[in-house]
């Protein structure tokens, strides 16, 4: 498998004629494909120029995937949440200390209705080749042991419609530690709404493909992660993907690390007979040599992911989150993915 597609993530669009010079820009850094990050914000306020901006893009040769960028603080990045602002119920809750958290809880039937219908929206008013599964996730409430880097004791949710569903299905009160019942639920529940989701939006534009895109974790036998998308398997098999995909890795990590990583992600996209996409940190952390980054990108491509996408377009600049040299890194992924990508 070649390498089929390079892209970058492209938030703070407003303005066609300036995202125009941006994507000639991804252009002549050997993209041809752009992931528009949409926030509640974005959806709610500039849906006229979002429809207008991804035309563009499409009528300029480059594929074009919806990201639901921090909806419900659910799925990954830094935007704020309108639903969260708006509404005082429906949030998940720790389950240790009963207290509601910053998230919207996804099995609360106001948070469905209100993602559903943004990606109807979304799907209907906007011409994009696919949507994004932006690291979903659920809320991780803060333990000693989270906060010094492994997995905290608490998890979240068990909110009172969480309590419920699960009292349903297995006939008792659901408990407040992570037995083998209640890590099934969160797991099945987790794939539930993108899976409606999905549903929703191929009734509407069936061709759409759908990135499902996970932490890229260790995931071993005896620590599992709290995040509720962690059993590849399941995520590789769902209706909710179509190209299985797994996140940025820092730098500091071993390469051994790269290499494990990517060949887990082509197992599970094989086993499934999925696409496999894999991540590259292009903003905030930046490796010391600069050419680490063309070297990830050829391991990746000779490892044989075909799509190769990276956070964020120009390195971030001009972001808290930009990397120090942001127009650098730019420029050596730009130049990265013209050695690898297959025209
Ligand atoms: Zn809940």
């Amino acid at each position: 498998m070649a390498v089929r597609e390079t892209g970058v993530s492209y938030y703070g669009l407003s303005y066609v004629e300036h995202a125009r010079a941006d994507f000639e820009e991804m252009l002549r850094h050997n993209c041809n494909a752009v992931l528009l990050a949409l926030s509640e914000f974005d959806i709610d306020f500039w849906m006229p120029n979002i429809k207008a901006v991804a035309q563009l893009a499409k009528e300029m040769g480059l594929t074009v995937y919806l990201d639901t960028w921090g909806v419900g603080k659910w799925f990954g990045g830094e935007p704020p949440s309108l639903f969260l602002t708006n509404n005082v119920g429906n949030r998940q809750v720790s389950a240790m200390t009963g207290e509601p958290l910053p998230a919207a809880c996804f099995n609360s039937e106001a948070f469905r209705q209100y993602y559903f219908e943004i990606c109807e929206k979304l799907a209907r008013d906007v011409d994009a080749d696919g949507f994004f599964w932006d690291e979903p996730h659920y809320a991780l409430p803060k333990g000693y042991a989270s906060i010094t880097g492994g997995a905290g004791d608490d998890w979240a949710c068990r909110c009172a419609f969480c309590q419920r569903m699960f009292q349903e299905q297995f006939g008792y009160e659901m408990p407040r530690q992570l037995t083998m019942e209640v890590k099934r639920f969160r797991h099945d529940r987790a794939l539930d709404i993108l899976e409606e989701a999905t549903r929703r939006i191929k009734r509407i534009r069936p061709q759409t493909k759908v990135i499902c895109c996970v932490h890229a974790t260790l995931g071993t036998y005896y620590v599992t992660e709290n995040r509720g998308y962690d059993n590849w398997d399941k995520v590789g098999r769902s209706a909710a993907c179509d190209v299985f995909s797994t996140t940025i890795l820092s730098y500091q990590l071993p390469k051994s690390f790269f290499r494990s990583i990517t060949q887990r992600t082509l197992d599970i996209a094989q086993k499934y007979g999925k696409g496999a996409q894999r991540w590259l940190m292009g903003y905030y952390q930046e490796p010391e040599d600069l050419s680490e980054i063309n070297r990830a990108v050829h391991l990746y491509a000779d490892m044989g992911v075909e799509s190769l996408f990276a956070w964020t377009y120009r390195g971030g600049h001009g972001t808290v989150l930009a990397a120090p040299r942001a127009l650098e890194v730019w420029d050596t992924l730009g130049k990265a993915y013209g050695e690898v990508l297959v025209r």
